[in-house]
C-alpha cells in the first residue's frame, strides 16, 4: 500500500496531519511567530473554516439520541438472550456495573484533583470558533432543591418532551426499562422491535462513520482559529488532560491486576503476558469489536476459560462494558466543565455519574464512538458539546489506549467468571 492510501485509509492519520497541518497555518497566521494578520481578516477567514465543524455538530446532534437509544436496548438484549446463562448473566451484569463504577471514581478524583480544564482559557476557544452566546449558554447549576424534582424526572413521563428538550439521562433510563422489559416477554414478541432497533442501530452508526470524514477539516478550522488568536500555549491544557486520562487508565490496569491476584486467584504476570494479543489487536485498531475473535480466542485457548463462560463474557463485555471509555468520557467532562467555567456541584457530578455509566454501555465498540456518545453526557450537564471537537483533534491515541482497558477488563472479569462458576457448572455436568 503506498503511503497516499494508507492516509486515506486511516482517519486518525488524518485527524493527525490537520492538527498539524492546524498549528503551522495558525502560526503563520498568527502574530507571535507569524505575520499577524489583522482580526478582521482572521475573523473573516475562521467563519468560513469553522463550517465543517458546525456540519459535523448538527450531524452528531441528529443521531445521537437514536444512536444511543438502540445501542441500551440492543445490548441488554444481549443479556437475555442465553436464557441458560441468567444467572450468570446477573451476577457479569453487577460486576460489570461495580468495574465500571470504579472507573468513573477514579476518573472524578484525578480529575477533581489536576483540574486539567483549568490550564487551557477559555477565550481561545471562544474567540477562535467565535461560539455564539446560544452555543455558550451554560445551563444552571444543580442545588439541593433540584434533588426531588431531578429524581422525579428521572422517569420520563413523556419521553417525547424528553428527547425535544435533550434530557439525556430520561432517555436513557427509558432505553433501559425498554431493553430489559424487552428481555421479560416472549421472544417472538420482542424479535420485531428488536430488529428495528438494530437497524436504526446500524444506519445511525452508518451515519456517525460518515461525519467522522468531516473530522480532519473540522479540527483543521477549529485549531487553525485557536492557535492564530491565541498562540500554542492554548493547546498546553490539552497535554495536562491527556497525561490525566492515562494515569486513569494505567489505575484501571492496576486494578484489573488485584482483580485477578485476589478474587481470580491467577498468577499476575503469567495471566497479564497471556493478554498481550488482544492488547495489541486492541491497541492498534482502537475497536473492542473488530478485537473481539482474538479476545475469544486467547480467553478459551490461552487462558483456559469454560467456554460457556467465555462466550457469554465475551460478546457481552465487548458491548456493554468499557470502563476505559467510561473513564475517559468523565474526566472529558470535567476538563471541559472547567474549561467553560462551569461549577459543578455534588448533584450535577451524581448525574455525570449515572449517566456515563449508562453512556458507557450505550457506547458501541467501533473507534472513536466514546468521545461522540460524550455528547449525551455534555449535553445533560449543560456543557456546549463543541468542546467535543478539541478533544477529537487529540483522540486517536487516547482512544487507541482505552480500547485497551476495555478489553483487558472483560478478559479480566473471564478469569473472575470462570473462578466463580468453575465448581457450579463442574458439579451440574
Ligand atoms: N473505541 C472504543 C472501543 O471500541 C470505544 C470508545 O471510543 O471509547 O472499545
Amino acid at each position: 500500500m503506498t503511503f497516499k492510501k494508507y492516509i486515506f485509509k486511516n482517519l486518525w492519520l488524518q485527524v493527525v496531519i490537520s492538527l498539524i497541518v492546524g498549528l503551522s497555518v495558525g502560526l503563520i497566521l498568527g502574530d507571535d511567530v507569524g505575520m499577524g494578520i489583522d482580526d478582521e481578516n482572521l475573523d473573516f477567514a475562521t467563519s468560513y473554516l469553522k463550517i465543517p465543524a458546525s456540519i459535523f455538530v448538527s450531524l452528531i446532534y441528529m443521531i445521537i439520541v437514536p444512536l444511543i437509544f438502540s445501542s441500551i436496548v440492543v445490548a441488554v438484549n444481549s443479556l437475555g438472550t442465553t436464557e441458560k446463562l441468567k444467572t450468570l448473566g446477573l451476577g457479569v451484569a453487577s460486576y460489570f456495573v461495580i468495574t465500571t463504577t470504579i472507573a468513573i471514581l477514579v476518573a472524578v478524583f484525578l480529575a477533581s484533583f489536576i483540574a486539567p480544564g483549568n490550564i487551557l482559557d477559555i477565550s481561545a476557544l471562544q474567540e477562535s470558533y467565535d461560539l455564539s452566546d446560544k452555543d455558550m449558554k451554560i445551563n444552571e447549576g444543580f442545588s439541593l432543591d433540584d434533588i426531588p424534582n431531578a429524581v422525579a424526572n428521572i422517569i420520563p413521563k413523556n419521553p417525547i418532551t424528553s428527547y425535544l428538550e435533550g434530557q439525556m439521562l430520561s432517555i436513557l433510563v427509558f432505553a433501559l426499562i425498554i431493553g430489559l422489559s424487552m428481555t421479560a416477554i416472549p421472544k417472538e414478541s420482542s424479535k420485531p422491535v428488536l430488529d428495528l432497533l438494530e437497524s436504526i442501530q446500524k444506519i445511525t452508526l452508518h451515519i456517525l462513520l460518515f461525519s467522522m470524514k468531516i473530522v480532519p477539516f473540522a479540527v483543521f478550522g477549529l485549531i487553525v482559529g485557536m492557535v492564530s488568536k491565541i498562540g500554542l500555549e492554548s493547546m498546553a491544557g490539552l497535554g495536562v488532560y491527556m497525561i490525566t486520562v492515562v494515569l486513569g487508565l494505567g489505575i484501571m490496569l492496576s486494578v484489573y491486576l488485584i482483580i485477578l491476584k485476589l478474587v481470580a486467584k491467577r498468577p499476575i504476570s503469567q495471566t497479564f503476558s497471556k493478554f498481550r494479543n488482544p492488547q495489541t489487536v486492541s491497541f492498534s485498531t482502537a475497536s473492542s469489536m473488530a478485537t473481539m475473535p482474538v479476545t475469544l480466542k486467547t480467553a478459551e485457548e490461552e487462558l483456559k476459560i469454560d467456554n460457556r463462560v467465555s462466550k457469554f463474557v465475551i460478546p457481552f463485555g465487548t458491548t456493554v462494558n468499557m470502563d476505559g471509555t467510561a473513564l475517559y468520557q468523565v474526566i472529558a467532562v470535567f476538563f471541559l466543565a472547567q474549561l467553560f467555567s462551569i461549577e459543578l456541584s455534588p448533584l450535577a457530578i451524581l448525574v455525570i455519574i449515572i449517566t456515563s455509566l449508562l453512556a458507557s454501555i450505550g457506547t458501541p465498540a467501533v473507534p472513536g464512538a466514546g468521545t461522540i456518545v460524550l455528547s449525551t453526557i455534555l449535553i445533560t450537564v449543560g456543557i456546549p458539546p463543541v468542546g467535543i471537537l478539541l478533544l477529537l483533534s487529540v483522540d486517536r491515541i487516547l482512544d487507541m489506549i482505552r480500547t485497551m482497558v476495555n478489553v483487558t477488563g472483560d478478559l479480566t472479569a473471564c478469569c473472575v467468571f470462570d473462578k466463580i462458576t468453575r465448581n457450579k457448572i463442574i458439579d451440574k455436568k
